[in-house]
């Protein structure tokens, strides 16, 4: 969905996704197919647009530890000011003053590309280290038992760290 910078009013203009198959990641199921992601757009001038946005949505992400499944809500607000690079050569002092507390994106056409957006903010959402708790127990690397939900017997003739190998030898 893209959004030229004069179809844009001063007064906001406001969009909406709600299709997750706009993200475009086969990989990635979300939860009741349901994702709520809004974009106001106000037009500052000729050459700036700020966006302030909010996205909501369920994916289901896959345990790095022990590979199940688990639900990972995600909620997130986002503020950008797109500006031409035309345009931002003149503000670049501006810009390095932090005068706005925004994240600046610079864009050669005076155009936004809404699902560009949507997919960085989902792909900036997600955590880097997935775990479906800090609890989880993760996968027994000698029977490939789900430890959270099965007792293996491997516990006791795991100690093969080189201390038991040590206290071995000792005997
Ligand atoms: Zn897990
Ligand atoms: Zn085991």
């Amino acid at each position: 969905m893209r959004i030229r910078f004069n179809e844009i009013s001063p007064n906001g203009n406001q969009f909406t996704i709600d299709d997750p198959a706009e993200i475009g990641d086969a990989d990635l199921s979300i939860q009741d197919g349901t994702m709520e992601a809004t974009f106001v757009l106000r037009r500052k001038d000729e050459h700036k647009v700020e966006m302030s946005g909010a996205l909501k949505l369920t994916p289901v992400l896959c345990c790095d530890r022990c590979l199940g499944s688990y639900a990972y809500p995600l909620e997130t607000e986002y503020h950008i000011l797109f500006e031409t690079i035309a345009d931002s050569k003149w503000n670049l002092k501006e810009l390095e003053c932090g005068s706005e507390d925004l994240d600046t994106v610079l864009l050669e056409e005076p155009e936004i590309d809404l699902i560009d957006v949507l997919r960085q903010q989902v792909a900036l959402s997600l955590p880097d280290k997935k775990l479906c708790s800090e609890q989880c127990r993760g996968i027994c690397s000698h029977c490939g038992a789900n430890r959270n939900t099965e007792q293996c017997n491997c516990a006791q003739n795991t100690v093969e760290t080189p201390f038991a190998i040590l206290s071995k030898l000792k005997k």
